[in-house]
């Protein structure tokens, strides 16, 4: 018989991977389930960086490249976070990566045995199996309703132990759509410089903002040394089949993170790499147009949400999500499987993000305005017969 290691026995399957499996299969069925469970832009890749990708395997990018990625996509990332961010990077910080990958692997070359991971709660669902498999323990901070979904200085200071080695920030967020101002960042960057802690932030939403700014705590006085930024193309381009993202680090940890890339994937796919040149390079018009029509469609969920009674909607600022409060006494998970089975419609439970994120649905609005509509209606019945 085998035997399975306990830092895989004791994490879970991913719960939005699987519902996305879930309805890709029933959906093979022939049975039409409406998903608002997806975290993945419903928009196709722009066609310039498909033509990229086309051109590229025609003219032989189909072999390994340099471990950290092609100088050209490198010294892209680096001048956009520079241009963009105020991160005072050089091509020479940046690995190309999928962005989970890139977690993952700072995650590994950062934390030992013992030591502790702060997370947000409500948070992504892959920070703490991630922090676990480093062989590390995840410590969730829970930043729920009362804090705007973002984690307080003062809940972070308790969480902090001798242990304690990385925090992760993650501004726009999954799944509440919460962005952290300049002073919440700030806080929390000063934080991390007096435990001398290193900051993952996860910036993977950052274009998708409707209102106020994005702020990279790398970019802040002092910070650049202490912060991982990852980043990536899924959702601003449309791009997650592509698998392709990025980190920027500091020469020390830079170092300590691409051993792990070059014993684990090598480099990201070549041809994609060039795809990803197009897309920093390229026109912004389409990015404008799906934030645009997100911004619209964030409009229309609120509205309709309004309408029912059990339920207490945030205010989301950035992303593609809503987190809304529902209090009719039923776990999350048993409630989403209920608006599964009765009303043919997925959402995904909100004690998938962490403990603090019991008693809440996430919506995700990466889906047309007409299923939207019809599915909040849905919603609504299911929730006048509990
Ligand atoms: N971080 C967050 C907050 C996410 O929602 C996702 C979604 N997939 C990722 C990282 C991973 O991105 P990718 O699929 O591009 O690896
Ligand atoms: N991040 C997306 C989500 O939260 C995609 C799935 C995943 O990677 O978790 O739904």
């Amino acid at each position: 018989m085998a035997r399975f290691a306990k830092r895989v026995r004791s994490i879970e399957p991913s719960p939005t991977v699987r519902i996305s499996d879930l309805i890709a299969e029933s959906q093979g069925q022939g049975q039409k389930i409406l998903s608002l469970a997806i975290g993945e832009p419903d928009f196709p890749t722009p066609a310039h960086i498909v033509d990229a990708a086309k051109k590229a395997l025609d003219n032989g990018y189909t072999k390994y490249t340099a471990a950290p990625g092609i100088r050209e996509l490198r010294a892209a990332i680096a001048e956009k976070s520079q241009k963009e961010n105020g991160i005072p990077a050089k091509p020479e910080n940046v690995i190309v990566a999928p962005t989970k990958h890139t977690l993952f692997m700072t995650f590994m070359a950062l934390l030992e045995s013992g030591d502790e991971g702060l997370i947000p709660d409500p948070g992504w669902v892959s920070y703490a199996p991630m922090v676990t498999l480093a062989g590390a323990k995840p410590v969730p901070v829970r930043a729920a309703d009362e804090d705007g979904f973002v984690p307080s200085t003062e809940t972070v200071a308790d969480a902090i132990t001798p242990r304690t080695r990385l925090i992760v920030l993650n501004s726009p967020s999954n799944p509440a759509g919460s962005v952290y101002t300049r002073a919440q960042m700030r806080g929390l960057a000063d934080l991390a410089a007096d435990h001398d802690l290193t900051i993952v932030s996860d910036e993977i939403y950052e274009q998708i903002l409707y209102e106020g700014e994005h702020v990279s705590p790398a970019s802040l006085d002092g910070m650049f040394d202490r912060t991982v930024t990852v980043n990536g193309f899924s959702k601003t381009y449309s791009m997650t089949g592509w698998r392709l993202g990025w980190l920027v680090a500091p020469t020390p940890m830079y170092k300590q993170i691409v051993k792990v890339q070059e014993h684990t994937i090598t480099c990201a796919t070549a041809f994609a790499q060039k795809a990803g040149v197009a897309a920093l390079r390229g026109p912004t018009g389409p990015l404008k147009v799906m934030v645009d029509e997100f911004r619209a469609r964030r409009d229309i969920v609120l509205r309709e949400l309004k309408k029912i009674d059990r339920l207490a909607t945030n205010r989301p600022s950035g992303a593609f999500y809503v987190f809304p409060r529902v209090d009719v006494g039923v776990k999350s998970a048993l409630l989403a499987e209920r608006i599964l089975k009765e009303a043919n419609v997925a959402v995904t439970p909100g004690s998938a993000f962490g403990d603090a994120g019991e008693g809440h649905l996430r919506l995700s609005y990466a889906a047309s305005r007409e299923t939207i509509v019809e599915s909040i209606r849905r919603i609504a019945d299911v929730l006048q017969r509990i």
